[in-house]
């Protein structure tokens, strides 16, 4: 087995763990392979070893990847995940099978417009800035329940849940406290038959996401190891 394959398989092992330890059926939590700054031969091992979620925050670092695993045969799902420009709305609707990073409603309409006829409805979740910070991504929790009626008004866009990424400074138990604030807010989001979706929980802090009700884990460093320096996006 390659290191990587080693590395993604402790991972899945600690989800079943955590699940099981707080009486959850491991199967409802889905680990999303984040993939971001690393070349396309460590992406091809972990798809290798059959995972098959991905996620990318900048697109011109995605796109290649995206391509190169297409071709060499691999069916994969790519979820972006990062900060959203209106001028690459276009390519994430036409690249990518879901957005967890939509964070108001002229995005949310781009992505709409733009998502190609021929391909399902895109998947996204709303991301919330849980803990308020002034340059993060998200928005806030007031103005949550708007934007997702907003959205579920767009025929082109699929509404599935919430995103959050707490506070880099955030201890264990300020994150149990965010995790839990973010799944009230899902449980407060206009119903519909699509909501199905908590993506929260990152290398360092999967078990607290997974105990506070996790469906999508967003996991990079813990499989590929670290990062390289952010690229231009
Ligand atoms: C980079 C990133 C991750 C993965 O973080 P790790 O700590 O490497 O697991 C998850 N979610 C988002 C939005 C990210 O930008």
């Amino acid at each position: 087995m390659t290191k990587l394959a080693q590395r993604l398989k402790a991972v899945q092992t600690q989800i079943t763990n955590s699940a099981k330890a707080c009486r959850r059926n491991p199967d409802e939590v889905l680990l999303l392979a984040v993939s971001k700054t690393q070349p396309i031969e460590a992406v091809k091992a972990v798809a290798q070893a059959g995972q098959t979620r991905f996620g990318e925050n900048y697109l011109q670092d995605a796109l290649p990847k995206i391509q190169a695993l297409n071709e060499a045969g691999f069916n994969l799902e790519w979820h972006y995940i990062g900060p959203i420009q209106s001028n690459k709305t276009r390519a994430i609707a036409e690249n990518f099978q879901w957005v967890h990073s939509v964070d108001r409603l002229k995005i949310a309409q781009r992505l709409n417009e733009q998502r190609p006829a021929d391909l399902p409805p895109l998947k996204v979740c709303i991301q919330v800035n849980i803990d308020n910070e002034p340059q993060k991504a998200g928005i806030t929790a007031a103005e949550l329940n708007n934007l997702a009626e907003a959205i579920n008004a767009l025929p082109r866009l699929e509404l599935h849940g919430l995103m959050a990424i707490p506070a880099a400074t955030a201890s264990l138990q300020q994150r149990h406290a965010a995790f839990a604030e973010l799944r009230q807010l899902f449980n407060a989001l206009p119903q519909t038959n699509t909501l199905d979706t908590l993506s929260m929980g990152m290398s360092h802090d999967l078990d607290v996401a997974i105990a506070e009700g996790a469906t999508i884990v967003r996991i990079g460093t813990a499989i590929f190891g670290p990062r390289k320096p952010q690229p231009k996006n």
